[in-house]
């Protein structure tokens, strides 16, 4: 390959590791986010603030239908707040953009399209050259070890390594903040197990802020250095809860004190949520 691309390729992923100890602050500012107009007007996120640091890994947690999606969504632009703003790196966001990168439950990968060629979409896009794209998709697919599928189709993939492309999709952009709502949601267990130590060693070399979308405890500690837990609709973060856990994480941390003590400190919260969320179900 042409070593001016390969030098290109390489100075883009020093710049980014370089960068996102600065990039990819979070500020969500009195945010309240309501759909509809009049008697159907629904509070989907109760008035919410928080700030996230440059490469935090930040998992948002809570019961079905209490605003998680709708709170990420504000923060990737496709949701405008109702009152209140989000900031990124002090910019207030106005709608979607390629500084962050976004990874739902549902791949939406191209199905047309090569892996290779799903990873180099965003990069084509933002104006670099063919071989520039073929480069920065290549090292992305080193880095969720898939190198051997560029040539292959999404349909040809197992779910688990169609949501890694998803991820590698979403780097290739150089996002300073990587946006996930439950990514792992459809895997089988043992698959999403795969998955998240498979991300942690993804977001460890690329060095990104993440903000991923859980209902699952054990996904959240797993991943986190924090855990922000969301109330029953309409959700607002009732908890701000720090994982002391050392990194690398290890799958049999699962048994140690510290795991097992902020599990239950989760599960109450949770389950008073969702115990709340019920009640309001059956009084409607
Ligand atoms: P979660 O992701 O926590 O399950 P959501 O953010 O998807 O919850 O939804 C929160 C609330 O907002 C729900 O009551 C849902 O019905 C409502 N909601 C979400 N998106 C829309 C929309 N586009 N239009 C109307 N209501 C919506
Ligand atoms: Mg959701």
């Amino acid at each position: 390959m042409n070593t001016s691309v390969v030098s290109i390729q390489h100075n883009l992923l020093q710049k980014h590791r370089q960068d996102s100890k600065e990039r990819g602050h979070v500020s969500i500012d009195s945010v309240g986010i309501s759909f509809g107009n009049g008697p159907d007007r629904n509070i989907a996120v109760h008035e919410t603030s928080l700030n996230i640091e440059p490469g935090e890994f930040v998992c948002i947690l809570g019961p079905s239908g209490c605003g998680k999606s709708t709170l990420l969504n504000s923060v990737a632009g496709y949701v405008k707040p109702t009152t209140g703003r989000v900031l990124v790196d002090n910019a207030e966001i106005t709608g979607p953009g390629p500084d962050r990168g976004m990874v739902f439950q549902q791949y939406s990968l191209l199905p047309w399209k090569t892996v290779l060629e799903n990873i180099a979409f965003g990069p084509r896009l933002a104006g670099h050259s063919a071989a520039e794209c073929h480069s920065i998709a290549r090292t992305f697919l080193a880095m969720i070890g898939l190198s051997k599928m560029e040539k292959r189709y999404p349909g040809e993939l197992s779910g688990g390594m169609q949501q890694r492309v998803g991820i590698a999709r979403a780097l290739a952009n150089y996002p300073s903040v990587l946006l996930m709502d439950e990514p792992f949601g459809a895997l089988d267990a043992q698959t999403r197990l795969m998955m998240q130590e498979s991300l942690l060693d993804i977001w460890s070399e690329f060095g990104t802020t993440v903000l991923f979308v859980t209902h699952d405890v054990d996904e959240a500690i797993f991943l986190a250095d924090r855990i922000l837990i969301m109330s029953a609709s309409p959700g607002t973060v009732i908890a701000d809860l720090k994982v002391e856990l050392e990194r690398p994480r290890q799958s049999d941390m699962a048994t140690s004190d510290l795991f097992i003590s902020l599990k239950r400190t989760c599960l109450q919260y949770i389950r008073a949520e969702s115990m709340k969320a019920f009640e309001q179900r059956e009084c409607e």
